[in-house]
């Protein structure tokens, strides 16, 4: 029987107007408690043992909720006499945990494939699985550091330095755990504070430097707190305009796959490392529309300067991070980056002999875009690809993608490839409103 946790022993203290008496998680959402969206969430992705862990006002939520047997669901509950943080609560009622489960905040609305993530934790048999998204502030917030693999390597806690670039990926507050290594590096967690043990800030870093397996599962999925006043109001607006609904990644998702030198960022001939890299100008604020209108972006682009030798992973990765922060101080985000390292033609100086293959990621073949469409679930007929060469337009074509030619970059002047694009606009922000205008005729139609 998979379980799920949730953590709803909140007060909603900035709440209180909208509240009155009541505990945060039971704030309604459409006629319905938070908390009961939760309970259907659960259960609709086959998690019918629950364990609330309550505190504030714990006798409204068990009224309300009893034994679960109207959701068709088992719900116990743990209450916490004083407060001893997220983790701390968890610790202390560990006897009701089973082997393996879900940690779900009680006081976020939540749309996420819970089946997916369970499955993605069991696959990479890791101790602990988080949640992590990029999100339209990384300056300010508390980023994660993952590899290629999508280990966890560390956390880096604001305020960031001046100078370094970061991955924009935020903990968004979900996990699956392993309840035996919980309990294994628990002892070696110091308390932020008396007593006082959270996972974010306590048992993850302690986790990591114990040399526990950390997956990060970088989702688009609809996760948000409903603290203030303002906070909740728009989640109620988005919850009205269907934007939780769609969000999950068991529906499937529209995507703008996006080109990066020449479309993106100026095409410096073979870009080699993260200081020559600068944005095109409006780039943020077009990907900010994109992922305003929930378009998941997904950039692909082609990096033979790894396989010639020219630029390692590292300094790779040094660039996109770049990248992701100059967006991030627009606030726009990307959800996946994907490259191709390989190039065909060997017999080179100081290349690397193992990268210099023809592969099937390189565009224009559609690699990358299959990779997207795993991770993603993304809906190819409902989704367009942006470049400025004439390979962008053929990979559009051979993954059934419909494409915008950029005048900026190669401008499709390159002749590499016969595809021919269905539009053609001056620069990505002209692109991505020639998008949001099509969609909004389309949605007339509908
Ligand atoms: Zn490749």
């Amino acid at each position: 029987m998979k379980q799920a946790i949730i953590l709803a022993g909140g007060a909603g203290t900035r709440l209180k107007d909208r509240l009155g008496d009541l505990p945060k998680p039971m704030i309604p959402i459409a006629g319905k408690p938070l908390l009961e969206h939760q309970v259907e969430l659960a259960k609709a992705h086959g998690f019918i043992d629950l364990v609330f862990f309550v505190h504030y006002r714990a006798d409204l939520i068990e009224n309300h909720f009893g034994d679960g047997s109207k959701w068709g669901v088992r719900i116990r509950y743990v209450t916490e006499r004083e407060p001893l943080g997220t983790a701390g609560a968890v610790l202390a009622g560990s006897e009701l945990l089973g082997e393996r489960f879900v940690v779900l905040y009680g006081d976020t609305m939540v749309n996420v494939d819970l089946g997916r993530i369970w499955k993605a934790h069991e696959n990479a048999k890791a101790d602990a699985t988080l949640l992590l998204h990029p999100n339209d502030h990384p300056l300010d917030s508390d980023l994660v550091e993952m590899d290629a693999n999508s280990r966890v390597l560390a956390f880096h806690n604001r305020p960031h330095p001046q100078g370094r670039w970061y991955q924009n990926l935020v903990n968004a507050g979900l996990y699956v755990l392993e309840k035996g290594a919980l309990l294994k590096h628990a002892p070696a967690v110091t308390p932020h504070a008396s007593h006082i043990t959270d996972f974010g800030k306590d048992i993850f870093p302690a986790m990591v430097r114990g040399g526990a397996t950390l997956l990060g599962y970088n989702s688009p999925e609809f996760i948000k707190d409903i603290g203030t006043p303002a906070r909740y109001d728009r989640v109620c607006a988005q919850f009205a305009n269907g934007t939780i609904a769609r969000s999950s990644l068991a529906t499937p998702q529209r995507a703008v796959f996006l080109d990066r030198d020449g479309t993106l960022v100026h095409d410096r001939d073979c870009l080699r490392s993260a200081d020559g890299l600068e944005l095109l100008p409006g780039v943020s604020a077009a990907v900010h529309d994109l992922n305003h209108h929930a378009w998941r972006t997904v950039v692909v682009t082609n990096q033979p300067v790894i396989a010639k030798g020219w630029c390692d992973e590292a300094e790779l990765q040094r660039m996109h991070n770049k990248m992701e922060t100059l967006l991030g101080l627009e606030h726009a985000f990307l959800d996946r980056i994907y490259y191709c390292p390989h190039h065909p033609d060997a017999g080179f100086e100081g290349e690397r002999r193992e990268l210099k293959i023809r592969c099937d990621c390189r565009k224009p073949g559609i690699g990358m875009i299959q990779k997207a469409v795993a991770d993603l679930n993304i809906d190819l007929a409902q989704s367009w690809m942006i470049g400025d060469t004439t390979t962008d337009m053929q990979t559009a074509k051979n993954a059934g993608l419909k494409s915008i030619l950029v005048r900026t970059g190669a401008g499709g002047g390159d002749g590499k490839q016969a595809a021919t694009p269905d539009f053609v606009c001056d620069d990505l922000q002209a692109a991505v409103k020639l998008i949001l205008e099509q969609d909004a005729k389309s949605a007339d139609r509908r």
